[in-house]
């Protein structure tokens, strides 16, 4: 496959360049995490340090991910504590609710609707290694 900037022929899809990289991080993961044994919080440390400075590039190509639902639960676990209390606290709590549950619908209608296609063009993304160009082709 062909850059379409620079003709080079060193490309690769992106999803290719992104488990290339992230299987070094765990590679260096199980290594560090072995070698330490109880000492898991420094083996983590490490760990993520050189995780980042090995997959720069599979940083860059790594896949659109789907929106997470933590911050709709947190409001929504707020907003029923504050249910029990009184006048403008209550008050609050039902807004924090359905703030909860509007966030949490929108991220749904993104993961079920949206984030398919993203992930879909990204299957089909190339990275040109020479000029570091980005392109869609699909296979
Ligand atoms: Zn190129």
């Amino acid at each position: 496959m062909q850059c379409p900037k620079c003709n080079s022929e060193n490309t690769q899809r992106l999803e290719v360049v992104f488990h290339g990289g992230t299987q070094e991080i765990n590679t260096t993961g199980t290594t560090v995490g072995g070698a330490h044994g109880g000492a898991f919080g420094i083996g983590g440390a490490v760990t993520k340090t050189k995780g980042q400075s090995q997959s720069i590039l599979a940083q860059k190509s790594a896949p659109p991910s789907k929106k997470s639902f933590k911050a709709a639960v947190i409001l929504f676990v707020i907003g029923i504590l504050m249910l029990g209390g009184q006048g403008a606290t209550a008050f609050l709590g039902f807004l924090l609710i359905a703030a909860g549950a509007y966030l949490g619908y929108k991220n749904f209608q993104f993961n079920s609707k949206e984030w398919p296609s993203l992930y879909q063009q990204w299957l089909d993304s190339w990275l040109c290694h020479k000029c570091g160009t980005t392109y869609h082709h699909a296979v």
